[in-house]
Order: structure tokens, then C-alpha cells, then sequence
């Protein structure tokens, strides 16, 4: 549906060039909702507006459908108001002077397109505010103005949805509010959509897949459970959630089974692959950690149960966040529960062998 090929982008500043993205690749399918998720400054907004076309690339092959939307072999690239496709941006970027209703029509208006009226009623029924057509478009709450911003792109038959961080001005309840809004619109409409987001549980929410940048690059690419759960390099590791890192070195491997020689032992995985380094950090998730205060009451405790100490105990609202010392390593644990402290604070943690997965040590994007 989109492809996007060796995209690179630098701007000139103070005479210098100063690259923001070097040689990106993604495709996006028909239908999708594909994220570019990294830290600020890692070239997600040039990227997309480079589809937009509201940024010339100094050279990238960008296709969207049959057309060429931007082609550096074939000197090519189609104007800004000839793509088809809809922006929403951080800002709302919507016209004050103008109501609900006209700011949603401009688009058509412009176009001179039948049936307006239809459509832009329609639009705004999407984003549920056909009750206020004639509001002035200052007279709306941030949620509403954003409202009003997405039924402006989607009004007219668009290919492409861009959205470039558009919750990120709203407050946090408003905000996971319209996660789950702006998801089912999109799948209701079933329009291609790429999304911004420095926000990791946005994106993990939102997306059929992620792409995580870092520095101008994409580091990898996959479904939103995958990044999370068994991701490929070390810098998805630490963007997207938390973890716990351990050096260690694969001993022996059999299938997907592999054992792992760390500073605290041997520890049992179930997560090898043929990507998965023989050498580097084990990775484990703080959530995916049981602990106890007897070895019994772990479950599958026959392997990868160590006895370790509290170092600390911090109540974060929705978990306890612990860290244990197990030898010379100090575990990050979440858990909902409580534990109240016992035998000096000495505790059993599980790591179970399908939540630990073998990393690169490597820290760059590109390796
Ligand atoms: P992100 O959206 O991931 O925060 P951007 O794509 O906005 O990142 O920026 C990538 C890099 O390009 C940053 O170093 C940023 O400072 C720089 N940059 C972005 N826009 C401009 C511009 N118009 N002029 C000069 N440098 C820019
Ligand atoms: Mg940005």
C-alpha cells in the first residue's frame, strides 16, 4: 500500500547539514495502523512529513498504491495538495474564526465537492460532535478541538491517514479516552494510518505494528505484542517498558530452549530463535517476575528460582515496585501485590524461561 524506501532527509542549519533520517525503509499494509515510536528528536515528524509532502527528501522512493508520490530514480514528486491524504498534527492546527462545521467543510469546499453537507454531517457524527456544528471552533474544549481536527481529515476519501502526536496536548484521562476512540474510527473506516508517538503504551494500544526509531534510524520492526514481549535489539528493550538486563552467554541450545550462563547461574530460556545472539543480556520484564517468601509457593519452581533480598519497596499506585539483590544483580519486580515483610526481607523470585530473551549488546539503531 505504502512503501517508503531509502529515505533520507538532512536540513541545513547554520550552514551545516545535520541528518534526521538516514535511510529509512517500511512498508505499510492496506488497512494498517503502523506507528513510528522513539525518543524526541529521532526523525518521526520528518519522516511523515515527508509522506505528507510538506518536506522535500534529499532522495527516497515513496509509493502509495500505483502512484509515486515522491521519486528520486524518476525526478518525481507529486505536489503537496495532489496527495491524497489527511493530517492531524499535535497543534490542532484548526481555524479559529470559523465554526465546527466550516472548518470541516474547508477541505471539501475547496475541492468543490458534491454532497458536502453529507459528508461533513457524516464526519462529524464520527467523531461525535454533530451536536455542535455551529460552535465556534474556539468554544470547544481541547478534546473537542482535536475532534474536530480528525473529522477534517477524514472527510474526504483520503488513502492515508498521517497523525503526527495528536494527543499529546490533551490531559492523561482524556488521552487514553481517545486511544480507544481514535482506534475503533480507524478500524471502522479501514483507512491506512500512520501515527507519531513518543508515548510507548500509546502506541502499544493503537498499532497492528511498531516501528521503533532511534537517531534518524528504524532499529526494528512488529506487531505491537512482539516489541514488547520478545524484541530484537537491546534500545527496544529499554525505550519500550521496563527490564532487567543481565550479561550472560549462551551454554547450550536445543530448538527454542537455551540455557544462559549469567553472574547469578544458569538460567533456563524458552525464547531462542535464530536471530538471538549467543552472547549479550538477557532480558526479562519487572511484571513478568513471580516472588514469594518460600520457594514452594513459586509456580514451575523447579528452575530459574533464586533467593535474593529487598533492597527496596516503592507503592507506584497500580504496583509494588521492589528491588531484590540477588548476588551481585538487583531485580526490578512489579507486582499488584503487597508482600508484607518477613524473614528479614529475604525473598524467592522465578524468572520463567518463556519471558527471558537473549539481546545484542550493541546499543546502536542501525547493527
Ligand atoms: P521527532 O519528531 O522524532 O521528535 P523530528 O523529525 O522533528 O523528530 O526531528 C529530527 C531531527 O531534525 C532533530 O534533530 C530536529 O532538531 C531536526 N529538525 C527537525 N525539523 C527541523 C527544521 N525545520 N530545521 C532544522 N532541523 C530540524
Ligand atoms: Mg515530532
Amino acid at each position: 500500500m505504502l512503501k517508503v524506501e531509502g529515505l533520507w532527509k538532512t536540513y541545513t542549519v547554520d550552514g551545516g547539514e545535520i541528518p534526521a533520517v538516514r535511510g529509512v525503509d517500511f512498508t505499510v499494509e492496506t488497512g494498517e495502523f503502523f506507528t513510528l515510536l522513539g525518543p524526541s528528536g529521532c526523525g518521526k515528524s520528518t519522516t511523515l512529513r515527508c509522506i505528507a509532502g510538506l518536506e522535500v527528501p534529499n532522495s527516497a522512493e515513496i509509493t502509495l498504491g500505483e502512484i509515486d508520490l515522491f521519486s528520486s530514480r524518476q525526478r518525481r514528486s507529486v505536489p503537496i495538495h495532489k496527495r491524497n491524504i489527511g493530517m492531524v498534527f499535535q497543534s490542532y492546527a484548526i481555524w479559529p474564526h470559523m465554526s465546527v462545521y466550516d472548518n470541516v467543510d474547508f477541505p471539501l469546499k475547496v475541492k468543490s465537492v458534491p454532497d458536502r453537507r453529507d459528508k461533513v454531517m457524516r464526519a462529524l457524527e464520527l467523531v461525535g460532535l454533530h451536536h455542535l456544528e455551529d460552535r465556534s471552533a474556539t468554544d470547544l474544549s481541547g478534546g473537542q478541538q482535536q475532534r474536530v481536527a480528525i473529522a477534517r481529515a477524514i472527510v474526504m476519501d483520503v488513502d492515508l491517514l498521517l497523525f503526527d502526536e495528536p494527543l499529546s496536548n490533551l490531559d492523561s484521562k482524556l488521552r487514553i479516552q481517545m486511544r480507544f476512540e481514535l482506534r475503533q474510527l480507524q478500524k471502522q473506516l479501514g483507512i491506512t494510518s500512520i501515527y507519531v508517538t513518543h508515548d510507548q503504551e500509546e502506541a502499544m494500544v493503537l498499532s497492528d505494528r511498531v516501528a521503533v526509531m532511534d537517531d534518524g534510524n528504524i532499529v526494528e520492526i512488529g506487531k505491537s505484542q512482539d516489541i514488547y514481549l520478545e524484541p530484537r535489539k537491546l534500545f527496544t528493550a529499554k525505550f519500550v517498558g521496563q527490564s532487567n538486563l543481565l550479561l550472560g552467554e549462551v551454554v547450550s541450545a536445543d530448538g527454542a530452549n537455551a540455557t544462559v550462563k549469567t553472574a547469578i547461574g544458569q538460567i533456563a530460556t524458552e525464547t531462542h530463535n535464530s536471530t538471538a545472539p549467543s552472547e549479550g543480556f538477557l532480558m526479562i520484564r519487572p511484571e513478568h517476575i513471580p516472588m514469594s517468601w518460600t520457594k514452594e509457593d513459586l509456580p514451575s519452581a523447579d528452575v530459574n528460582v533464586f533467593e535474593g533480598t529487598i533492597v527496596s519497596e516503592t507503592f507506584t499506585g497500580k504496583l509494588m515496585d521492589y528491588r531484590i539483590r540477588v548476588g551481585e544483580v538487583t531485580f526490578e519486580v512489579q507486582t499488584p501485590l503487597r508482600h508484607a515483610l518477613q524473614n528479614e526481607n529475604r525473598v524467592f523470585i522465578h524468572l520463567p524461561p518463556e519471558r527471558c530473551v537473549m539481546l545484542p549488546k550493541d546499543t546502536s539503531g542501525t547493527s
